[in-house]
């Protein structure tokens, strides 16, 4: 280190600070970067790898970026999971006696980014911390790009997998966490599943102190984790990123049960907001509901969907006013025009709030505010609770208007500080430096006719350059036409350059007054600028309720084009669709070929439904199409039916068969029982569960009796009784129907026409009767020479199985069919008449495995009593 000269050892001081961030260390016109860090970033970056001798015989390695270009590469660096510490130089350079003084003013990392450039304009940005207390979990987040901050606890039984669903579900860029338990399982957990950031923040740096300025919820009081978790976010944003939060009005409290719950697989399963093969938005359900046009309605859309409601009242209020738009199309549509015009203004409300506008952004602002009394004129014309509560929530903030409207001309520069950005008539200083910076000019054209005119020099005229100022120029030839006023200032190679006393006056007064007004503008502009923000508060609440209007409309569109219905929301546990659809699946198809389906289920006799028919014949369509249109219903949408009761849902789970999750390293088959675990113990009466399928990661008998015990338990009214949709491929499963309470069956119906089958996609009453699987393979296309034999030895196969049973049973059979004599005088079989009697009534050659446990279990049970 002594031997480094005094500038790197100025920056392996910051390196030290700093060491878990790549040092951005501004170096005249570049940030530079030396060591580890150059080498990263010119991997990271494709940068040239330079040296840089930095001491007696030291040589470091090093790389920059231009700083006019280094927002996009810091963008790149975020991205990829770096934070960035940019370290400025503070004080100029040539003024600077000996070392420059330098600073490291912010520490850009994913959760705390506020370039519009680097955020998508759809989605909020969270940044989240969370402490964990004995048994429980507090949590904290907020969006600093717009200002939203939130905090709630999760606690009570299987807590983890709570907090594991919640996180997911608010998806931060970046999470805090408490440096003294960084080793807790949960948190690994959650830093494999996510793309998060991870952050660590040392418990001694965290004040309660810190949210004393700022105004808390007091349900976060009393909830001291909670409160834990706010305080570290507020002091590593502060303390760390040396960002402070004007703009945030409160940290607000909600809890989980305010919202319908959906676990992590019931979001990705029903491909909310992307879908499960490339994780786009497109096939998405936001895909085919966002009809919004502003990001902030994008925004807001996306929460919805994330958390749909469960109060009765509140759904109705949006159905209500999505139904009032939807039938009122012209104003509709006129107030979807406004909005077209209407920018982000709750990220510029954000902007202005940390001082970082300019006056395009000011501009922006005005241009979106003055849609809003129109805006507001429509929504007097229609007679509905919430579109008033809205419309009662825009302040069309005139005042602010006005501010910039006098004051920021129409089309300013993208810079503030060179002046040509104030509206003349705004500032009498502005207006009279501006006049006498034009009568200057005017007076130097009138100059060098009037000298002309007097010299007789023809081609006489009045330049100017940034070193000379002003200067009259002459050729060669007319020489010896200049004046003796004139005095000589430059000599090229075909002219000489001149100046006059008078020149100079003017000269001076002219640069005098840009020079000033330059300053002037800028002043002003800073005044302006503070004045509207001390308006933030108003524009976030204006922002938030455009955001709604822009949902509530974009929602009615849909309605309107895909033809969905108000559904009736109740409390009475009866979920009723009448020709439903699955939201995603018909838009894509686009050609009105997908058939719609009934659906009844309730907490009474219908309560679980179990599904059969061969694979493809639209099952797992089926049951998400149901789960969607509960979904959409909760969050206020109109709904893919012809009608719909949805008796409201308390929570939503989801489960499909044979999903990898290798990266988990857990075997399919351990995830799947492992969600079966999840929902055995968390669904209630309330509920709504969808199983595709499972026990398929297991042989058939173990799958089997997986499947059997759980539709049993879920069905049972004394320990969960929820409404469920079981679709299986075991058409085995269907004789549960006369064996449990409130077990209905249905099979998507096919017709067999001859060695082919046709899918109906219709659902109806009763059982498939067979899997049709090789019905399928040859549908798919696999050769018939291979069909053919697969179907040999598929009947070969259950011969052989059905020997195995008998054998097990010890069931006498004669040319496959049961020795009913020797049966029955058998004492080795020691069968009471009771079995005799159900195995009589069977054709054993077609005795499915089903057939053959329960027979198993039965016989258990009697060597086990007697
Ligand atoms: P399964 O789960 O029974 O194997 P899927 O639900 O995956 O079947 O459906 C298979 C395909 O059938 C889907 O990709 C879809 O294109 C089509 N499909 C499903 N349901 C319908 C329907 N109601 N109308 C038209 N096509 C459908
Ligand atoms: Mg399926």
């Amino acid at each position: 280190m002594c031997n480094l000269t005094p500038m790197m050892q100025q920056y392996m001081e910051f390196k030290e600070k700093y060491r878990d961030s790549i040092l951005f260390f501004r170096l005249g016109d570049f940030y530079e970067m030396f060591y580890d860090d150059a080498e990263l970033a010119s991997r990271e970056l494709e940068l040239t790898l330079t040296g840089r001798p930095c001491g007696k015989d030291v040589r470091a390695p090093m790389c920059g970026v231009p700083i006019h270009a280094s927002a996009g590469y810091i963008a790149k660096l975020i991205s990829k999971g770096y934070k960035v510490a940019i370290c400025e130089q503070m004080e100029d350079v040539a003024e600077a006696k000996g070392l420059v003084r330098r600073e490291v003013i912010r520490v850009i990392t994913p959760g705390t980014v506020i370039e519009t450039e680097m955020l998508d304009d759809k989605k909020n940005n969270y940044l989240m911390a969370i402490k964990k207390d004995k048994r429980s979990f507090g949590l904290a987040y907020v969006d600093v790009s717009t200002g939203e901050f939130l905090a709630t606890m999760i606690d009570g039984e299987n807590v983890e997998s709570r907090l594991v669903d919640e996180v997911d579900k608010v998806n931060p860029s970046e999470i805090i966490i408490f440096l003294e338990e960084k080793d807790e399982e949960v948190y690994k957990r959650l830093s494999k599943m996510l793309n998060s950031f991870i952050s660590y923040i040392d418990e001694e740096k965290v004040d309660l102190n810190v949210i004393r300025d700022i105004t808390i919820d007091d349900k976060v009081k009393e909830n001291h984790v909670s409160e834990v978790a706010v305080a570290a976010l507020v002091s590593y944003l502060s303390g760390t990123q040396k960002i402070t939060l004007p703009h945030i009005d409160v940290a607000k409290w909600y809890t989980r049960d305010h919202y319908l719950v959906l676990d992590c697989a019931a979001r990705k399963n029903l491909e909310l907001t992307e879908t499960i093969r490339d994780g786009g938005k497109r096939g998405s359900l936001i895909w085919t509901l966002d009809r919004t046009q502003t990001s902030m309605g994008a925004r807001k859309l996306r929460k919805w969907i994330e958390r749909p409601l469960v109060d009765i009242m509140r759904i109705s209020k949006r159905l209500d006013a999505v139904g009032n738009l939807k039938d009122n199309f012209i104003i509709r549509n006129e107030i979807m025009e406004s909005l077209q015009k209407v920018y982000d203004i709750e990220r510029l409300a954000t902007k202005l709030a940390i001082g970082n506008v300019n006056c395009r952004d000011l501009i922006s602002l005005k241009m979106s505010l003055k849609n809003l009394p129109f805006i507001k004129e429509q929504l007097e014309k229609l007679d509905c609770n919430l579109l008033r509560d809205i419309n009662s929530g825009i302040d069309t903030l005139t005042d602010v208007v006005d501010i910039i409207e006098s004051a920021i001309v129409e089309d300013p520069p993208i810079t503030i500080k060179e002046g040509g950005i104030i509206k003349s008539g705004y500032d009498r200083r502005v207006d009279e430096l501006r006049k006498a910076t034009k009568e200057g000019k005017q007076w130097i054209a009138e100059f060098e006719a009037r000298e002309k005119e007097r010299t007789g020099i023809k081609n006489l005229k009045v330049g100017f350059n940034k070193v000379f100022g002003y200067y009259i120029e002459v050729t060669r030839s007319y020489y010896n036409m200049v004046p003796d006023t004139y005095i000589r200032k430059q000599t090229l190679a075909n002219c000489e350059r001149y100046i006059t006393n008078d020149l100079k006056r003017i000269e001076n007064m002219i640069l005098g007054a840009q020079d000033k007004v330059i300053v002037l503008e800028y002043d002003l502009f800073v005044k302006v600028k503070e004045n509207i923000a001390s308006s933030v508060m108003r524009m976030k609440k204006v922002a938030d309720n455009v955001a709604t209007l822009d949902v509530l409309c974009a929602l009615a569109e849909v309605a309107e084009r895909m033809n969905y219905v108000k559904p009736n929301i109740s409390d009475d546990g009866v979920l009723k669709i009448k020709e439903g659809r699955h939201p995603v699946v018909e838009k894509v198809m686009d050609d009105n070929s997908f058939v719609p389906n009934d659906t009844y289920l309730d907490t009474e006799d219908s309560r679980l439904a179990i599904i059969t028919g061969p694979n493809m014949a639209g099952k797992s369509t089926y049951m998400r199409q149901v789960a969607l249109i509960v979904l959409m219903a909760q969050m206020g949408s109109f709904v893919s039916a012809s009608e719909a009761n949805i008796g409201i849902a308390d929570k939503i789970f989801t489960r499909v068969g044979a999903s990898d999750n290798l990266a988990l390293g857990q075997s399919t088959f351990m995830v799947e029982m492992h969600e079966v675990a999840d929902i055995v113990k968390n669904a209630t009466r309330h509920s709504l569960i969808i199983l595709d399928e499972i026990g398929r990661g297991t042989s058939t008998y173990d799958g089997l009796s997986i499947a059997w015990a759980v539709v049993e338990h879920i069905a049972d009214k004394s320990k969960i009784g929820a409404r469920t949709l079981f679709a299986t491929h075991y058409h085995e499963l269907t004789e549960l129907e006369d064996k449990i309470n409130g077990v209905k069956n249905y099979c998507i119906s096919v017709e067999k026409n001859g060695d082919d089958i046709v899918f109906l996609r219709k659902i109806v009453r009763g059982g498939a009767d067979e899997s049709y699987g090789v019905y399928v393979a040859k549908l798919s296309g696999v050769p018939d020479c291979i069909i053919n034999r697969a179907q040999d030895i598929l009947k070969n196969l259950e011969k052989e199985e059905m020997k195995r049973i008998q054998k097990k049973l010890k069931i006498p059979v004669i040319d496959g069919q049961i020795d009913m004599f020797s049966m029955n005088n058998s004492s080795e079989t020691k069968l009471d008449r009771e079995i005799v009697g159900e195995i009589k009534t069977m054709d054993v050659t077609t005795l499915t495995p089903l057939d053959a446990l329960n027979l198993l279990y039965k016989l258990q049970q009697k060597v086990n009593e007697g």
